[in-house]
């Protein structure tokens, strides 16, 4: 048998995040579960190559993104803001600008000081909102303490809000209006993982998603439910969360909290998802040095889930690569194009 090559995967992949939003059926493809029943008897969770379909997903855009200026003389353009001096919002700006010229995107920074005033960064919001030669606009989070951070989300426009935290696409998404909404970029990626795993079909399986933020939690929730599973939402004040974990056959970690689920939380055979992102500090051989660690005891984990996401290499490649999937299909939208 051949394996399948570079462009029919990036096909399928191109195709699963079209039904994603709701715009193309699809062929229903036997979920892995179903493909073998000793799929819960294995010891070994199967890794979910986050990275590795990050990059079959970012060869499929960079293809569309091609395709787009050649046939309409249109290139995505992306705009990422960031205020201050935080060294993690650094790191991310910089890995989102380097994948959107990877894509073939124009891509644009604004620097702003961490002291810029609020009217300040929403006149530059607002001209990003005017210039058509941008599709997609971020500001990067968490911001300086002075900055009302819901009044500058909710000024970008819902039409170049690749991010989907404007109150717009959350209500579109929350009511399954997704055809011409945005996802946010975490919860998308996490659902094709999941989709790979166990089909697009939940009905009858367990979720529960670890954590109720607006940005993973919330969204995470109203597309697991798209998806027919049945949903439980923790957070710091549910009881008995062992007990929670131990009835879900999809668990979305989204906490915070370095190895905090744990390996006799979990149904054998489930499918988990660590979105958590801890750097921790260890010492390995009398030095000592920082790593980062999901909210998953991942080795521990591995023995008895049916597969798991690492981290790194998991849910955070994909994240990066549905900001450009959703900057292509804005620059898409906006040109009154079909996705
Ligand atoms: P957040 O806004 O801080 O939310 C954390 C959630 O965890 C809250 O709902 C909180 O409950 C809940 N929680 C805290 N302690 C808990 C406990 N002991 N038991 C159960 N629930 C508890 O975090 P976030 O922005 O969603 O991010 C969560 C994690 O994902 C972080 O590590 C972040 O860095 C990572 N992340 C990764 C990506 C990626 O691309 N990989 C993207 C986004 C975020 P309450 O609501 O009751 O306080």
């Amino acid at each position: 048998m051949h394996a399948p090559t570079v462009n029919a995967t990036s096909h399928r992949i191109a195709e699963q995040v079209s039904e994603l939003y709701g715009l193309k059926p699809r062929r229903y493809h036997a979920p892995r579960s179903q493909q073998s029943t000793e799929y819960v008897q294995m010891t070994t969770a199967r890794r979910i190559d986050g990275k590795a379909k990050a990059e079959q997903l970012a060869e499929s855009i960079t293809g569309q993104t091609a395709s787009l200026l050649k046939k309409h003389g249109i290139t995505p353009g992306l705009a990422v803001v960031i205020i201050g001096e935080d060294p993690a919002s650094k790191v991310y700006v910089r890995n989102k600008k380097r994948r959107a010229e990877a894509c073939g995107f124009y891509s644009v920074q604004h620097t702003l000081p961490a002291n810029v005033s609020q009217p300040e960064v929403l006149k530059l919001l607002d001209d990003l909102n005017h210039d058509n030669a941008i599709h997609g606009i971020l500001v990067q989070l968490p911001l300086p303490g002075h900055l009302d951070e819901q009044a500058i989300t909710q000024s970008i426009s819902p039409s170049k809000d690749v991010d989907g935290f404007h109150f717009i696409n959350i209500g579109k998404l929350t009511a399954g209006h997704t055809a011409d909404a945005f996802v946010p970029c975490t919860p998308a990626g996490c659902m094709l993982m999941i989709e790979d795993e166990l089909g697009p079909d939940l009905s009858g399986l367990n979720a529960v998603i670890i954590g109720r933020s607006n940005i993973v939690g919330k969204p995470m929730a109203s597309l697991l439910m798209q998806r027919n599973a049945t949903i439980t939402v923790a957070h710091s004040r549910t009881r008995d969360l062992p007990g929670v974990v131990r009835n879900s056959d999809i668990v979305v970690a989204a906490v915070g909290r370095p190895n905090m689920v744990k390996a006799d939380w979990v149904k054998p055979g489930a499918v988990i998802i660590d979105v958590g992102i801890n750097r921790i500090e260890e010492t390995i051989d009398g030095e000592s040095r920082s790593r980062l660690t999901g909210d998953v005891d991942y080795d521990a984990v591995c023995a008895v889930a049916g597969a798991i996401t690492p981290v790194p290499g998991g849910v955070g490649p994909m994240t990066i690569t549905m900001l450009m999937f959703n900057t292509l299909r804005s620059a898409r939208l906006s040109a009154g194009l079909e996705d």
